[in-house]
């Protein structure tokens, strides 16, 4: 069996790691970029300050991806315990919001109290993401976070997202709980599957994919952009001409442009493929000649006098990603902001517009903007896929054609499910897409059964 895998992201590299600890050597990946890691790779700017794309922190639901980042850092990488904080009217609030509202000025903290006790609604019975939010959280918390957090994350209408991919990614409401904390001005930090974290030394997030690709060599063949797949001839082209026959192919770049690269493909997987939504990220770094005595490790942003919905204290994560190692002198800001087709930003002023903002919320003083000496911008057109309420309906008739093909489409944007599009997830994927082929396993990651 001649498996050609399109991709050399967390899944791309995850499929190749299991193929080659199976022993099975008819296997090639081809990755468009001169570099390995996709979405979680890591670049050093010309000041030599390191940027991953958008804050990355390692999580993990699995020991196999575990021992694969095991061997692929070794002991070189940090553990942090998660310190994220919300900006908002002025003040901060930890994450998650639900949980400490009673950081908030006196009268949000009542709306949001008060929209709790009056909770109506079956939030089973509700139809979109939008409707949920209400049912869940109330209108105080709706209306200060809820809403404008995601809408700024997301750049979509609220009410075309589903409600089922929501599971460990948003925590719910305990209104018990959250009382007592208020009574018991209690700090409430520990929600949530990343709570502490793993960072390579050097090299950023980066570091784990150029460390699990070292070993699989001249197999992965960077520079080859897939350009075009005839399904029925069963063979994969590239733009600098090479084309390769294959039994199976294991895709993870976005699944609809996957679908737009088949030729003699039915109109109605076509069509479906026009109801795939995703979103897109401009990562705006900027590295300041400044020490920062900040020990929150990522901020979220729900208000309008910024761009941005996150920012990174990237420094705080290894100090290696500022020059030097040299934290006393340097640190170094990652900010990250949503655009989609509903949702335009100007691309030519958003790293201005994002130290206005840096300003505004009081990120930064003016001293500090004159200390700025690094501005480093990546443009991600692919980087949230969005659940919509069509995204199931649209996967329910790509799929199973592809399949049918032997066409296996996997990963954060091959599968296009948000839920399982972490890097753990999409590792897994890739690991459990070739167990498949050979063992006949039924796919827990893609399935949901994490
Ligand atoms: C802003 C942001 C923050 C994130 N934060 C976290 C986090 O904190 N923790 C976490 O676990 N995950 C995080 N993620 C998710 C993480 O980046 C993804 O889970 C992971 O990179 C997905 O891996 P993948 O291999 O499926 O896809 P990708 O990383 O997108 O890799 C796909 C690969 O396919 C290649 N490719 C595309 N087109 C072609 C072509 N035509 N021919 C050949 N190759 C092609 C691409 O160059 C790329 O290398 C974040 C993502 C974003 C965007």
């Amino acid at each position: 069996m001649k498996i050609i895998v399109l991709g050399a992201g967390p899944c791309g590299l995850g499929a190749a790691y299991h193929l080659d600890k199976l022993g099975h050597n008819s296997w090639q990946l081809f990755e468009r970029n001169s570099n390995v890691g996709g979405l979680s790779a890591s670049f050093i700017d010309d000041k030599d300050f390191t940027w991953d794309i958008g804050g990355h922190v390692l999580f993990s639901h699995y020991t196999y991806f575990d021992k694969a980042v095991a061997e692929a850092l070794g002991d070189a990488y940090y553990e942090h315990q998660r310190e994220s904080w919300i900006r908002i009217l002025q003040t901060w609030v930890p994450y998650p919001f639900q949980n400490n509202v009673r950081h908030l000025p006196t009268e949000a903290l009542q709306e949001c109290v008060e929209g709790l006790r009056k909770l109506q609604g079956d939030p089973s019975q509700t139809t979109n993401f939008r409707e949920w939010m209400d049912t869940i959280f109330g209108s105080g918390i709706v209306k200060f976070f809820m809403e404008p957090y995601n809408r700024k994350v997301w750049g979509v209408v609220l009410e075309t997202m589903s409600k089922e991919w929501i599971a460990e990614r948003v925590s719910v409401v305990d209104l018990g709980r959250i009382e007592r904390n208020i009574t018991e001005q209690r700090d409430d930090l520990s929600w949530g599957p990343n709570n502490t974290f793993k960072f390579p030394k050097q090299g950023g997030t980066g570091a784990i994919y150029e460390g699990i690709a070292r070993p699989l060599g001249d197999r992965i063949h960077l520079n080859h952009e897939m350009v075009s797949i005839d399904p029925d001839a069963k063979r994969v082209s590239f733009a600098n001409g090479r084309v390769e026959p294959y039994d199976v192919l294991i895709n993870t770049p976005p699944l609809d442009l996957l679908v737009a690269a088949c030729c003699a493909l039915p109109e109605t997987v076509r069509a479906a493929a026009e109801n795939l939504v995703h979103n897109s990220g401009l990562i705006v770094g900027l590295g300041i000649e400044e020490r920062r005595d900040d020990s929150k490790c990522w901020m979220y942003f729900p208000e309008s006098n910024s761009p941005f919905y996150r920012v990174t204290n990237f420094h705080n994560y290894s100090p290696f990603n500022v020059p030097g190692g040299d934290t006393r002198r340097y640190s170094s800001l990652m900010c990250e902001t949503t655009y989609s087709s509903y949702k335009s930003v100007d691309k030519a002023d958003i790293v201005d517009r994002t130290v206005q903002g840096l300003h505004a919320s009081g990120m930064i003083d003016g001293p500090q903007i004159q200390r700025i000496v690094s501005r480093y911008l990546i443009d991600i057109p692919y980087s949230y896929p969005v659940p919509t309420l069509g995204r199931d309906g649209a996967l329910s008739m790509i799929q199973p054609w592809l399949e049918s093909r032997d066409i296996y489409s996997r990963g954060r944007f091959g599968a296009w499910k948000y839920e399982v599009g972490n890097m753990d997830h999409s590792f897994m994927q890739g690991v459990e897409v070739v167990e498949r082929l050979f063992a006949g396993g039924n796919e827990p990651t893609l399935n949901g059964r994490v």
